[in-house]
């Protein structure tokens, strides 16, 4: 945006002397550029606020007698009414033209249309921030730390509302996309009009648990009632090479084992808690939007859940399945660590059978297994996990083919998603809650948020 420099110079100059009077007036010993930064701030905060009313006020100049209702009725002037919005200055009371008397009752400010305004209502702005601190903080700290930055308060329900109400439009857009995936002529439509495909193609699987709230004194008397809900997430994302120069340390040293390194890119996540089938026609319905049915190769990266792989097999039963390599590694720690007290023994058998995974030499790590089912449960129980997910594990091929064989993004984003928000202290969810503020938090995870903002900004418009 261009301004004119001479006229924000006076402004400047102006403020400069609104402030210097203020600080005088409180008559502080010593004052610091943070005690000026501050004062200035409000200052600039309550020139936000009057120049708002003032720009609203401003645009409604010419007034007609009559205006065409939309019901094709006529609406006459009434009077200049005032009107509240809560907006990123604070409260801002505004007079616009108001036209009623209509025989369909209604009445209307066109300056609130034409701008999108709903009075009474958080404008779009300040929703926006509202809603960033809703998916990162706990509805209540947002509000203590809204503050700091907005200069005034809001309420916890008000930050609650803001983010939940954007975490809904990502689920009508995940509806829609669900719908129009389930619809054989707009999937032809789709063809046509295709982007091109990705070349290879990741996607990765998890769930977490969140716990829901009962919603009333009946639910909570239930006894042995099931609070706790999966939170299932899915993530479609492409490869790339990290070039040694770019290299963290943890990759330098995972660079000097596997030849390449290699990091996930695009990530677009979405999230649901839902049954394993519903989520199955999201997965399938974001797939169809990144081109996932389109991509020359499909490679899933997944834990050992069985409703994973049963949703992969039945939706793309071309692709190559993969079992997380730190999953399948980690699991031989825990084994090592249940079944050898001697740390030398321990870290010596852990190095064999670490290498004959990595090798993809599953057989091997099997039989090493088999021979400690004796003395560590953990061992035997995992003879299955290992023989069920043999062809998963063929980690050598995998690395040869160079593919990615960890599934860290979907297992940072089910952490960034459920731990570092749905279970803050001081969370506490019931059902639709949860899933709101998980799609919000999923959809700024993909890069997906201004979208999210531009919808919620025509809110007032589709009224
Ligand atoms: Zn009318």
């Amino acid at each position: 945006m261009k301004y004119n420099t001479g006229k924000i110079n006076q402004i400047a100059q102006k403020l400069a002397e609104v402030v210097k009077e203020a600080i005088e007036e409180e008559g502080q010993e010593q004052v610091l550029i943070g005690d000026v930064e501050l004062a200035m701030r409000e200052g600039l905060r309550q020139i936000g606020q009057q120049a708002l009313a003032c720009f609203l006020e401003a645009a409604d100049e010419g007034v007609e007698t009559e205006i065409p209702c939309a019901c094709g009725g006529t609406l006459h002037y009434q009077r200049r009414r005032p009107a509240t919005i809560w907006s990123v200055f604070g409260k801002v009371v505004y007079r616009r033209a108001y036209y009623a008397g209509c025989t369909c009752g209604k009445g209307v400010a066109p300056v609130d249309r034409r701008y999108g305004i709903e009075p009474g209502k958080v404008t779009s702005g300040l929703a926006h921030l509202l809603a960033l601190s809703g998916i990162f903080k706990a509805f209540d700290d947002g509000r203590k730390w809204l503050k700091e930055f907005l200069l005034f308060e809001v309420s916890e329900n008000t930050v609650r509302a803001e983010t939940q109400k954007l975490g809904e439009l990502q689920r009508q857009a995940d509806e829609q996309l669900v719908k129009e995936t389930q619809d054989e002529a707009s999937l032809q439509r789709r063809e046509q009009g295709q982007v091109p495909a990705p070349d290879i193609l990741y996607g990765s699987l998890d769930a977490a648990k969140v716990r829901i709230e009962p919603r009333d004194e009946q639910e909570k008397a239930a006894e042995n009632r099931e609070n706790w809900r999966d939170l299932k997430a899915g993530c479609w994302y492409e490869g790339e090479i990290v070039s040694p120069r770019q290299q963290s340390t943890r990759q330098k040293n995972k660079a000097q084992r596997a030849g390449t390194v290699l990091r996930a890119k695009n990530k677009r996540y979405f999230c649901d808690i839902d049954q394993a089938d519903q989520f199955g026609k999201l997965l399938w319905a974001t797939a169809c939007a990144v081109g996932a049915d389109r991509a020359r190769l499909l490679v899933f990266i997944c834990d050992g859940a069985v409703w994973i792989w049963n949703l992969i097999a039945h939706y793309f039963p071309n692709a190559i399945q993969i079992l997380d390599w730190y999953h399948a590694e980690d699991r031989l720690k825990r084994i090592a660590a249940e079944a050898f007290s001697n740390l030398t023994e321990r870290q010596a058998w852990l190095a064999v059978v670490t290498e004959d995974l990595w090798q993809g030499n599953v057989e091997a790590v099997i039989a090493a297994c088999q021979k400690l089912a004796k003395i560590s449960t953990l061992a035997k129980q995992s003879l299955t996990y290992y023989s069920d997910n043999i062809e998963r594990m063929r980690y050598a091929q995998f690395r040869a083919a160079g593919y990615l064989i960890g599934s860290g993004v979907i297992e940072s984003g089910c952490k960034q998603i459920v731990t570092q928000r749905l279970k803050l202290p001081g969370a506490q969810w019931e059902l639709d809650g949860a899933i709101l503020t998980a799609k919000a938090r999923a959809a700024w995870l993909s890069g997906n948020w201004q979208n999210l903002v531009s919808a919620r900004s025509q809110l007032p418009l589709a009224v």
